[in-house]
């Protein structure tokens, strides 16, 4: 399946940049996350790897272990501060277009705060 490159005018890659502000919460080597801007829960977070990867299968196939576990590990701790982690929260990458992905730089959101509804197609 052919695969579109990275688009290094996505509106995270210009947060990346500098280029336009966010709402940060964190920040390592390879990780940066913030707060969405328009929330659909109390706790919305976005948490993007800081390499160049379009989406979940990108970052899979071609991330180095350090930038996957730092990955990994960031979004646990990112809840985890966000105080979501005793009540329960979710995770979704949402990937290309059946998943409905916007933006093409890999995101997680990080979704709680409150009880959410159920999830179906
Ligand atoms: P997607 O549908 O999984 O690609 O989600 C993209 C998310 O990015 C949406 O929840 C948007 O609200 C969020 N978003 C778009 N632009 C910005 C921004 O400049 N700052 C923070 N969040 C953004």
């Amino acid at each position: 399946m052919a695969v579109s490159a990275y688009d290094p005018q996505n509106i995270f890659a210009k947060i990346l940049r500098g280029e336009i502000p966010c709402n940060k919460v964190f920040e390592d080597d390879h990780v940066l996350a913030f707060h969405d801007i328009a929330p659909q829960a109390p706790t919305h977070i976005l948490v993007i790897p800081k390499g160049a990867y379009t989406s979940y299968d990108d970052f899979a196939a071609n991330a180095s272990d350090a930038e996957i576990i730092a990955y990994t590990r960031a979004i646990g701790k990112i809840a985890a501060a966000a105080g979501v982690v005793e009540d329960g929260y979710r995770l979704i990458a949402n990937t290309r277009d059946h998943g409905r992905q916007d933006v093409p730089h890999l995101h997680v959101h990080i979704i709680g705060g409150k009880k959410l509804g159920l999830m179906l197609p």
